[in-house]
């Protein structure tokens, strides 16, 4: 029977492999029954492939376990996977490759970052979807050992684990089985590779800021790999040029955190040259909030349309923006990174509407939503909209 190993290049996963590899008592199974499965949503830290490079690829090349990498290639499902890699001798960790998909891709196109309440979106798919057609595609029909590394402290997700995936999936949670929370997997992988193993993610992970201990950890991880930091400040400045209530950090922003370091000087020069050398532009955004069933004060569902007006250099489009408020008799409103000209505000009752024009990169793509027209109208109809204008 095929064992596959999900393995997200992160700690807890880190350290079952490394046991499996090293210790044959701690497994059940041989090692050429072994699958080890990784979804690259295109966005990891450089420094985890670095230490998957240097100390597990050798580890499995040795023992010549199955090692596949796996990607979207494009938005939609029917788009498919790609397989960048599928050996028995790994060499690189592929966190981005031709024909890959990229998370961020996705993210700077609709001008959004991911979302950090809720569902994980993000991660069903680019890593769960992923994951899900290639285990397809190797074990078929037959049954199959799913391992999955939750540490003991995640016994939760392990119950909503269980019943997914097809009749013939047993899973195994092998960290959950030993015991080991994530200071036994830490202590673990620095015994024996004298590393502290990074917890994976991407980039622009919003995740990565929850506890204050992630905001220690990975503001000094920005600061020492500046072009990845481009990537989230980036990302985050498009989608607050489009929605000021946006930000890495649950709303607030990632810029403001990194600013508040007496170390950020160069890095927010470098970000600042780095906007001057994109090519940007005005977007007509509009946004169409519904009610709640039965409460006009809580935002139901929102719609947006996103419209690319003119595009140009920074100074250009800026220019382009000061006059336009000019001519319509508004205000350009900046907090000095972002430039908007309101032509309507959102009210305290919903359904209502707000709209605004915004300078930003021009990375983001037109995108109206089918049911955005008849959003649009219902909140502009609103009651409190028309009771305002009373
Ligand atoms: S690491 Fe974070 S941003 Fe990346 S897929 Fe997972 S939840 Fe989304």
């Amino acid at each position: 029977m095929k064992i596959i190993f999900s393995y997200g290049l992160g700690l807890d996963s880190t350290a079952i492999l490394l046991r499996w590899l090293t210790d044959p008592a701690s497994r059940w199974f041989d090692l050429r029954d072994l699958v080890v499965v990784t979804a690259q949503t295109g966005d990891e830290w450089v420094e985890t492939a670095y230490l998957v490079e240097q100390h597990i690829y050798p580890l499995l090349a040795r023992h010549g376990v199955r090692t596949i990498q796996v990607a979207r290639t494009g938005r939609r499902q029917a788009d498919g996977i790609v397989i960048l890699d599928d050996t028995t001798h790994p060499i690189l960790c592929l966190t981005s490759a031709p024909g890959a998909y990229r998370l961020s891709e996705e993210l700077l196109s609709v001008a959004t970052v991911p979302q950090s309440g809720g569902i994980r979106k993000c991660s069903l798919k680019f890593k769960g979807w992923v994951l899900d057609q290639v285990i397809a595609q190797i074990v078929g029909d037959e049954e199959f050992v799913h391992v999955v590394g939750f540490e003991a402290g995640e016994v939760k997700r392990m119950f909503r684990d269980m019943p997914l995936g097809p009749g013939t999936r047993i899973p195994s949670y092998p960290l959950i089985e030993w015991g080991w929370y994530r200071d036994d997997c830490e202590q673990y992988v620095l015994d024996q590779l004298g590393v502290r193993w990074p917890k994976s993610a991407c980039v622009q992970c919003p995740y990565a800021f929850s506890l204050a201990e992630g905001r220690d950890r990975t503001i000094p991880r920005y600061l020492a790999n500046p072009h990845e930091a481009l990537l989230g400040l980036t990302m985050e400045h498009l989608a607050v040029a489009m929605n000021p209530r946006q930000g890495l950090l649950a709303g607030q922003q990632l810029y403001d955190l990194i600013a508040s370091d007496p170390d950020s000087g160069p890095l927010l020069d470098m970000f600042d040259r780095h906007l001057d050398r994109m090519p940007w532009a005005i977007y007509d955004v509009r946004r169409a909030m519904a009610a709640k069933p039965g409460d006009a004060m809580a935002r139901g569902q929102t719609h947006r349309s996103l419209e690319l007006l003119v595009e140009g250099s920074r100074a250009d489009v800026l220019a382009h923006l000061d006059r336009a408020a000019y001519l319509l008799g508004r205000d350009v409103e900046t907090d000095g990174r972002h430039h908007r000209v309101w032509l309507r505000t959102r009210n305290l009752y919903y359904p209502c509407v707000e709209h605004v024009l915004t300078a930003a990169p021009a990375l983001a793509h037109d995108k109206t939503y089918r049911s955005f027209e008849t959003a649009w109208l219902a909140g502009l109809n609103g009651p409190a909209q028309l009771s305002l204008s009373f």
